[in-house]
């Protein structure tokens, strides 16, 4: 997949850059956040850059809610943690179509 110059999660989703994978399927993948900010602070990233989330097909949003319920489940599962929190970003970093989802604890 060709991703976009200088972006970081392009450089992940191609194998270019390291990062700890946690899961993926076709149109997205969750790894971990190199500055969490809660214990199993993860993003769920479409494969496919785009600048903002809308611009995602109706398959890559359901994809991204899909990789997100699972690796939520696995937390819950592995961590039994109170609840898992997930909320959507848009402005931080370049590709703005992510969602990150948050063990609490
Ligand atoms: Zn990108």
């Amino acid at each position: 997949m060709e991703g976009e110059r200088g972006c970081v999660f392009c450089d992940i989703v191609a194998g270019k850059a390291e990062a700890y994978k946690i899961y993926e399927d076709e149109l997205s993948i969750c790894i971990l956040d190199v500055h969490p900010y809660t214990k199993g602070h993860c993003l769920v990233i479409a494969k496919r850059h785009v600048q903002w989330w809308h611009e995602l097909s109706d398959e890559e949003n359901a994809s991204l809610f899909k990789v997100a319920k699972v690796v939520a489940n696995r937390m819950m599962d592995k961590f039994e943690p109170d609840f898992i929190f997930l909320y959507a970003r848009g402005r931080r970093i370049p590709p703005p179509s992510f969602i990150d989802s948050d063990l609490q604890r």
